[in-house]
């Protein structure tokens, strides 16, 4: 039988994935000779042997590859015979071309779960123990190629039994960068506030406190969360107060998959992502009989739950109470704290313990947040466990590595280099200055793992955000201020590997428009160099800008004094809010005047106006409040026929007065507010489908991409989907990147790139 050689260059997540142990463990059973090794750049095999069996190798290693991996590309060589005797995994070499990809975090696997409750095991309750499969990785890592010395977990030295099983490539724990045990790795103690250590176990203390319902900071994989009992509602408001957070939903980690079913319904796709090696949160809907709290999430039924992915919070759930909350260790509006003694002094006024370690988190990651609508995922928040993989997306292969710097809220940045798009993990605001500088230390170190130098940024053109002043601060050769609701439209196109004109239905909050006015509504059709706004909501005035913001009645007298007239507008106003009519006299001169009045035309708004006008939320306590509190009276699936209330398109702008004042009249003749709000949610639909339908007419195009925060409502997308379907037109969303201002940095990245 004929022998051959190959050389064989693997790019992608191959690092810190168990590559090299599975290419080692499948050469030697295919009786195969050769070496494998870890570059900057990826993974490169010399493969020798029969050509038979060279080319079945090749063949699993491209469609087989190991579960935490993701293969960009396999670069193939014919190569000479070099008489290999057997195959060896040679020592990492090169430096970094930035090809490779550092590969995000892993939940504990099940072996390692078996192994700390193992007594005759030496990780028995060892709270960091990991292997190949499973651990830390993008939160500990400081530059690429990624092994130890390059990792927080440098300044341990491995013991005599951690180190065999780190250098025998038959073994799980074989180039396991955190590899760790009792004897050589971090450890764990809680301490009081003071930041004084407590001498009992950790373990069997920190159960106490959380079941007497103290509230605990504990350290975890990618920052601090604060925890409670989930099912005392005394500690859980306790939390509330201290944090200042009224009324925005907390997280619930539970002991088990058994646990969450008692309380959520889940379905198999929810499952599957519960239990995925990411292990984001998942926002599941409450069963009726569920008993948890109110409190966890005040006006919502539906509610964020994950399951324990690190040995240290599996250990915590064994005894402690079956449901946590556990929330970003922050203080309201600042970054997530990363290390202990900021921890003490951040999170003393909110914490009674501390649950510290001493292994640093170099990149600070908090928690992904997903849900599941017809067996698709989607993100509120793509962070931990997926950042930094990369998407692949159809742009060139451009020299300059192109910077996309998102928005001000829910800040992601994302790099684009050779067709990938690199989202960072979640930075959040920017309008502190320890926002701005998470932001740049955040960049600093992603460039460094992904081996980029942006010679172009992009920016939002918003002339508040705070993208353009960093892009100058930090200084690029090039740069492009970018139209909000564009990148929202690019990067729904670009994660979809869409390269072509497109219609793109954009319902979003807050948004700059190119006219000067607050854009939220658009039906834009275009590319990535170009866009045009065929439709959009007609705009309202928006007394006081952003405290109508925060308080959606005054969104609602605007859009009740605008629908009605001035008299009937401000009647209807003071029967609705009866306790505001001063307030109510002073929006009227507001909008008369023009004094502090943008004007706006963002679906956001819409929800915040509707929403109070049905007295269902008239205050946001959080971003989004009033939205999703009226999204919870229409099923969580669309199932038609839409039954809209009345609007009318004219010329490009979509009028929406017939609808206010439907809703005035419905609401004054006692119609339920559950059925209101179906009709309005429908009237939303047949507005975006109405508009798709002039825009096919004159332009022809049958694709569509809805993108926008509002995108997050499933009555909506479920709805728009299946009428825009049964049209006929060929509907994109967001499966990778979050609807929401999450994923604009993609679309920015997009767009400079088509720019050149
Ligand atoms: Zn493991
Ligand atoms: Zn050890
Ligand atoms: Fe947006």
């Amino acid at each position: 039988m004929k022998q051959i050689n190959r050389k064989i260059t693997v790019t992608g997540t191959v690092q810190g994935v168990g590559f090299r142990p599975y290419i080692y463990n499948l050469a030697c059973k295919m009786k195969l000779r050769g070496t494998v090794c870890n570059t900057g750049s990826g993974v490169f095999i010399e493969i020798e042997g029969e050509k038979d069996q060279v080319e079945k190798f090749t063949g699993k290693l491209r469609n087989k590859p190991p579960r935490l991996a993701q293969i960009n590309t396999c670069r193939i060589q014919d190569n000479s015979l070099q008489g290999h005797e057997k195959f060896i995994i040679s020592s990492t070499g090169g430096n970094a071309t930035g090809e490779s990809v550092a590969p995000p975090d892993v939940a504990t696997c099940a072996e390692c779960q078996k192994e700390i409750f193992d007594p005759s095991n030496r990780h028995y309750f060892y709270p960091f123990t990991n292997c190949t499969n499973c651990g830390p990785r993008f939160t500990i890592i400081k530059d690429l190629p990624y092994d130890r010395s390059q990792t927080s977990m440098s300044t341990f030295p491995m013991c005599k039994k951690c180190e065999k099983e780190y250098i025998n490539p038959a073994d799980r724990r074989f180039h396991a960068q955190p590899v760790a045990c009792p004897e050589c790795g971090p450890r764990a103690w809680l301490a009081d506030k003071q930041g004084k250590e407590i001498n009992d176990s950790w373990l069997e203390k920190s159960r106490q406190l959380l079941t007497r319902g103290e509230i605990l900071a504990i350290k975890g994989l990618g920052g601090f969360h604060l925890a409670c009992s989930g099912k005392d509602p005394g500690a859980i408001t306790k939390l509330r107060e201290r944090k200042g957070r009224p009324a925005k939903p907390l997280a619930v980690m539970c002991k088990s998959l058994d646990i969450i079913k008692k309380y959520c319904h889940v379905s198999p796709a929810e499952e599957t992502l519960l239990c995925s090696p990411g292990a984001p949160i998942v926002v599941l809907e409450q069963k009726p009989s569920s008993s948890l709290p109110p409190e966890l999430g005040p006006g919502l039924n539906t509610i964020g739950v994950l399951l324990p992915y690190t040995p240290l919070h599996i250990l915590l759930m064994q005894e402690a109470p079956e449901v946590l909350v556990m929330t970003s260790g922050n203080i309201t509006g600042l970054p997530l704290v990363k290390n202990n003694h900021r921890a003490l002094k951040e999170l003393g006024d909110t914490a009674d313990y501390f649950l510290l370690h001493n292994r640093d988190i170099i990149n600070r990651c908090d928690d992904s947040v997903t849900y599941i609508v017809k067996d698709k995922t989607m993100f509120f928040r793509r962070s931990r466990g997926y950042v930094p993989r990369p998407i692949t997306v159809p742009a060139p292969h451009q020299k300059s590595v192109i910077l996309g710097t998102g928005g001000d809220l829910r800040n992601t940045f994302c790099l684009l280099k050779y067709g990938q798009a690199y989202l960072s993990q979640h930075i959040g605001a920017l309008d502190t200055v320890e926002g701005k500088d998470n932001f740049k230390n955040s960049l600093e170190n992603f460039c460094r793992l992904v081996d980029a130098e942006p010679g172009i940024a992009a920016y939002d053109l918003h002339p508040g955000y705070h993208g353009c002043s960093l892009v100058h601060s930090i200084g690029y050769p090039a740069s492009i201020g970018v139209q909000h609701h564009h990148a929202h439209m690019a990067s729904c196109m670009a994660e979809n590997g869409l390269d072509e004109e497109v219609t793109g239905i954009i319902l979003d909050g807050t948004g700059y428009g190119t006219d000067g006015n607050i854009w939220g509504f658009e039906i834009l059709s275009g590319d990535y160099k170009d866009f045009c706004r065929n439709f959009h909501l007609e705009y309202m005035p928006l007394p006081g800008g952003d405290s109508a913001v925060l308080n959606p009645w005054i969104t609602a007298v605007s859009y009740l004094i605008t629908a009605l007239g001035k008299e009937k507008g401000t009647q209807t106003a003071r029967d609705l809010f009866p306790e505001k009519a001063g307030e109510i006299t002073l929006i009227d001169k507001m909008i008369e005047k023009k004094i502090n009045t943008p004007l706006v035309s963002s679906c956001g708004r819409l929800f915040d106006a509707v929403s109070a006008l049905l007295g269902i939320c008239t205050k946001n306590t959080y971003d989004g409040q009033a939205p999703a509190e009226l999204s919870e009276l229409v099923p969580s699936s669309f199932q038609g026929p839409p039954e809209p209330y009345d609007f009318k398109i004219e010329n490009s702008t979509i009028k929406i007065n017939l609808l206010i004042k439907s809703i005035a009249d419905d609401i004054n003749n006692k119609i339920p507010v559950a059925k209101i709000a179906k009709h309005f949610h429908d009237t939303i639909i047949k507005i975006a489908a109405d508009a798709a339908m002039y825009t096919r007419n004159e332009k022809g195009l049958n694709k569509i991409v809805l993108s926008g925060g509002s995108w997050h409502n499933r009555y909506l997308l479920t709805g728009a989907r299946k009428i825009l379907e049964k049209k006929g037109f060929e509907v994109y969303q967001h499966e990778k990147v979050p609807p929401g201002d999450g994923g604009i940095s993609l679309g920015q990245a997009m767009i400079a790139t088509y720019s050149l």
